[in-house]
């Protein structure tokens, strides 16, 4: 039989090794290095009541189990359950709550999370309210003796405001209610949620864990037994699992997370410093930059202390909303496209993309203006993502 890097030694490796081997909990009598993509609906019985512990793709897959027990391992929960979306990870945790329940989540969060929010969970009665999660304070004011969790990102898509987890932990934990992390951005190669004190992390791993643009996946990573038994019952129920070949993809990816993450942010970094400049020169056509790594960050404190880096993701505002359509319709190496995470670097428009579905005041509000741009930095030369956005915000 192939190595097994489960059970007590997967603790003692490290995150780049248990990334490329993952657990090998599923590794077969053939010694392939890859996980078989089981295309598989079904499982023959052994006999009346003997199973192999596979009986129907819903319920248990191996080679979504390989990625399950991968990610798990990687964010240091007791379970892992991998859906078709984040999307759809978000749903099914939903689904933990009741009409009459209440939680607080960010004031600035991925459009299709508050979507969520407004269109499903307030039909069904469940009342969300948001707040600054950057301050302690400012969640303590908006608990309610109903609030059941605290729903935070970290940074925040696309403001990059950040919050502290352990803080946030805390008063959770005082106040009885959980704490939940979308973990997207860092990913636990930057960031261990539940290490710091969160009870459920979810992921979207359409992006920097599957970091190929080429499969769609969610997860929900539970630091308890008793959270991760209701949530894989609701799962079964409800049935919005990865497929096989999705599952293969994501797992394949996450062999090259860690590499992929540092040449990411080492990018983001040069094209955060460039942008920093170019709001610094007179009649400056590039006005802000957020990104947690900029020394004039309020969050780069809290950042240093909850997460080994900076992340790839960054946001920076323009004059005028000409310039943002500019430099949109300018750029060449870059891609005017959603999503991010991925290998290609990707430049989105919040206020007409992912946020669309947010009320234009209230994105006025938050600073999602038609000025604001999002930038996802992929693993291209840093010089030719610079020398690309050079051009397309002067037109030289
Ligand atoms: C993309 C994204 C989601 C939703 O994930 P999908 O895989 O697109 O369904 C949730 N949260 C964040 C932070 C995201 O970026």
């Amino acid at each position: 039989m192939p190595n097994t890097l489960g059970g007590g030694r997967a603790r003692s490796l490290a995150f780049e090794t248990l990334a490329l081997h993952g657990t090998r909990e599923n590794a077969d009598k053939t010694g392939s290095l890859t996980t078989p993509i089981y295309q598989a609906a079904t499982f023959a019985h052994l006999g009346v009541g003997r199973s192999t512990g596979y009986d129907y793709s819903r319920l248990q897959n191996p080679t979504r189990q390989a990625l399950e027990e991968t990610v798990a391992t990687l964010e240091g929960g007791c379970d892992a359950i991998a859906f078709s979306t984040g999307m759809a990870a978000l749903a099914c945790l939903m689904d933990l709550f009741a009409p009459g329940d209440h939680i607080v989540a960010s004031d600035d969060l991925y459009g299709g999370s508050v979507r969520l929010f407004t269109a499903v969970s307030g039909k069904n009665g469940i009342g969300v309210t948001y707040a600054d999660t950057s301050s302690a304070d400012a969640v303590e004011s908006a608990i309610r003796p109903n609030t059941k969790a605290v729903f935070v990102e970290t940074p925040t898509n696309p403001m990059m405001v950040v919050s502290d987890i352990a803080a946030l932990a805390g008063l959770c934990k005082r106040r009885g209610c959980l704490l939940i992390v979308d973990n997207t951005f860092l990913t636990p190669y930057l960031m261990r949620p539940l290490a710091l004190g969160a009870d459920i992390v979810l992921h979207s791993g359409t992006k920097y864990l599957g970091g190929h643009n080429d499969a769609l996946a969610g997860f929900l990573v539970c630091a308890r037994a008793d959270l991760s038994e209701r949530l894989r019952y609701l799962y079964k129920t409800t049935g919005a699992c990865i497929g096989p070949m999705d599952a293969y993809l994501v797992l394949r990816g996450i062999k090259t997370l860690p590499v992929r993450m540092e040449r990411q942010q080492e990018n983001a970094a040069v094209i955060a410093r460039w942008l920093k400049e170019q709001t610094e020169r007179g009649g400056a056509l590039v006005t802000d930059v957020y990104y947690p790594g900029l020394d004039d960050h309020p969050g780069i404190e809290v950042s240093r202390r909850q997460a080994s880096g900076f992340g790839a993701m960054i946001s920076f505002a323009t004059r005028d909303e000409a310039i943002a359509h500019g430099v949109l319709e300018r750029v060449q190496v870059i891609q005017f496209a959603e999503s991010l995470g991925g290998i290609e670097s990707l430049i989105t428009y919040p206020a007409m993309q992912t946020h669309a579905d947010v009320p234009p005041e209230v994105r006025e509000a938050r600073g999602i203006t038609n000025r604001l741009l999002r930038l996802s930095v992929g693993i291209e030369n840093a010089k030719d993502l610079v020398a690309d956005l050079r051009q397309a915000v002067y037109g030289e």
